[in-house]
């Protein structure tokens, strides 16, 4: 049973977050009053003559859309040092180095307070309302999380990922601990310099508490199933370390040696009863619940760019819950999951009115089945002026622009969402795709989801040789002409040349959009593509993001390489076995 005052403090956040969802037009108000009050001795806000107004009629029209690289500066020279109120009226004094495995760089984004409150904010929110239909009573959580390096700036800033801002601060400990939840791997092994070690250790916590683990959990999907993947290899050595109380020496970390040899105690009976279980189960279906028998759900980001993980990521799951966490940014954090129990699929996220003033700019598809207009601003779709929180409208999708109190004002971040639902008067927002284009030759415009679509129809005709895609990306091959896509597949066995074929032309028909299909009967467009790379190639892509100072718990795959990013582009390249040309349009 919950402890009674738990339970009152879960229906004060779920009363909060209906107060405050009730009238949310109000509460935008007052948050960009609040905002640009805060705010106002900033030079960047002082620049556009706001002369004290705050109402969001004089600061749409004062203040420009922006993207990072036109507050690139700005940040800059708060990285070097400069404590002049430059974009927010208290100095920043961390700075944030989103994944950056979207665009290919990490980005600097300034961190403070109020973002690591409003992450606090959100996490007691999802957790009341996913506490409400799944219990969590004086649980562990194997959470797969881990930091990233933290350097300082020129300017003497700490930096590191947002996440590992997060994970830092005293306010994460103790939520963590409100949530009945605390992480079952010590700090060591979260903060330890090598991933791979931190990796092993944490199934290694995980199974000295197995019996304790009610959440299996981490920022994206994407980790737990690379943790699940690594157990497969190393499950005995894990076993082995559980029966003789002693580490094996893959962990060379002394600092994170220590603090495991404190948890580490001979136990042959747990090591045997784990052994069973494995023996007992059948290419892995079900094993988290096999040996995490009360866990109640597995948590974390599993839409968007994680929904590729989705099938291995139930096949582990066996019947275990996988609820979908919140959604958010580097920047700033936007909405909540309130509907826990809704398929990963369906996930929404209730907008949180009170963490940031929120814009949509309205998108037009104009590509599907009408006419295609290439000089729409905006390849994928047209644009129009952009409209508050409380006007989108269900059925439509949008750009979201955030303005918030971490120095962000008008800030395109680049998402594009739909709007499914209201929840009182706040929007819930379905995750659709990031709003850059992904492919494009001439007038073909396909996105992230296009992609993921296609690869997943192809990926059907994998299943009768029991193989999978384990990671994917694309890119535009432009070197021949005519430019035609290219797509890069790792798989989890040897296909036969007759089935990857057949893959390659169905790749190359699933991409259904007009201005790709017309191209390609017309030859403006190369056949596709299909390139099979070698295993372990995608875990080389994360390496090398990891060294340029990335974190693993907040990875994507980059879904489409830019000819910029030369190394990742290189790697591919190297690691080539398999080639295949399309057939679909000869
Ligand atoms: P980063 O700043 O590196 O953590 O990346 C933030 C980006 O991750 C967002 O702009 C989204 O594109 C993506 N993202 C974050 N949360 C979600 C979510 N719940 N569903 C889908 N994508 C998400």
């Amino acid at each position: 049973m919950l402890d009674k005052i738990e339970q009152l403090n879960q229906e004060k956040v779920i009363e909060e977050f209906e107060e405050l969802t009730r009238d949310a037009k109000r509460v935008q108000r007052e948050i960009l009053h609040k905002i640009l009050i805060e705010n106002s001795e900033a030079e960047y806000l002082q620049k556009w003559g706001l002369n004290g107004r705050t109402d969001p009629e004089t600061f749409k029209s004062c203040v420009p859309l922006v993207t990072h690289k036109d507050l690139d500066p700005y940040i800059q020279r708060i990285a070097d040092g400069d404590i002049s109120p430059i974009l927010t009226g208290k100095p920043v004094t961390t700075i944030s180095l989103s994944s950056g495995t979207t665009q290919g760089k990490p980005k600097f984004i300034p961190f403070t307070e109020e973002l690591l409150n409003s992450t606090m904010q959100i996490f007691r929110t999802s957790f009341a309302f996913r506490n409400r239909e799944f219990p969590i009573v004086n649980g562990k959580a194997l959470q797969f999380i881990y930091s990233s390096k933290q350097f300082k700036t020129r300017g003497g800033l700490t930096a590191g990922t947002a996440t590992t801002n997060v994970y830092r601060s005293s306010q994460f400990k103790n939520t963590m601990e409100s949530m009945q939840s605390p992480c079952c791997s010590p700090d060591e092994v979260i903060f330890g310099p090598d991933f791979h070690q931190s990796l092993y250790c944490h199934l290694l916590c995980g199974l000295i508490y197995y019996d304790e683990v009610q959440i299996v959990s981490s920022a994206f999907a994407h980790s737990i199933v690379l943790a699940f993947q690594t157990f497969e290899r190393v499950w005995e050595e894990l076993c082995t370390d559980i029966r003789e109380g002693i580490l094996s020496s893959r962990v060379n970390v002394p600092s994170i040696r220590a603090a495991m040899a404190k948890l580490l105690k001979p136990n042959p009976a747990v090591a045997d009863l784990i052994y069973k279980k494995i023996l007992g189960s059948s290419n892995w279906y079900g094993i988290i619940p096999e040996l995490f028998p009360n866990a109640k759900y597995i948590y974390g980001i599993l839409t968007g760019s994680m929904e590729p993980y989705l099938k291995k990521l139930r096949h582990y799951a066996g019947q275990l819950p996988l609820l979908s966490a919140d959604y958010g940014s580097s920047e700033g954090w936007i909405g909540a999951n309130v509907n826990p129990r809704l398929p990963p699929e369906q996930a929404t996220f209730a907008v949180l009115p009170d963490i940031g003033y929120f814009e949509f700019i309205p998108l037009r598809e104009m590509t599907r089945d009408q006419g295609l207009d290439e000089s729409a601003s905006n390849i994928h779709c047209s644009e129009s002026d952009p409209v508050g929180l409380t006007e989108v409208k269900i059925g439509e999708e949008y750009e979201i622009i955030i303005t918030n109190f971490a120095g962000l004002y008008r800030y395109r971040l680049g998402d594009v969402v739909k709007v499914i639902d209201f929840h009182n008067s706040t929007p819930e927002l379905q995750f659709v795709c990031r709003s850059n284009l992904l492919l494009t030759i001439n007038i073909d415009k396909n996105t992230e989801k296009d992609l993921q679509l296609a690869v997943e129809e192809a990926g059907k005709l994998l299943l009768k040789e029991k193989i999978e895609v384990v990671d994917f990306t694309s890119h535009v091959e432009l070197s021949t002409d005519p430019g035609h896509y290219v797509i890069s597949w790792e798989l989890s066995g040897e296909a036969s040349e007759e089935v990857l074929i057949k893959c390659c032309d169905c790749l190359d028909r699933s991409f259904v959009d007009a201005g790709y299909v017309s191209s390609r009967k017309t030859n403006t467009i190369g056949a596709l593509e299909l390139r099979v790379v070698k295993r372990g190639t995608f875990q080389k892509i994360l390496d090398h993001f990891l060294g340029l100072g990335a974190a693993v718990s907040q990875f994507k795959t980059p879904r489409c390489v830019s000819p910029s990013n030369t190394m990742v582009s290189q790697i591919l390249c190297d690691n080539v076995v398999h080639r295949y040309f399309s057939n679909a349009f000869a």
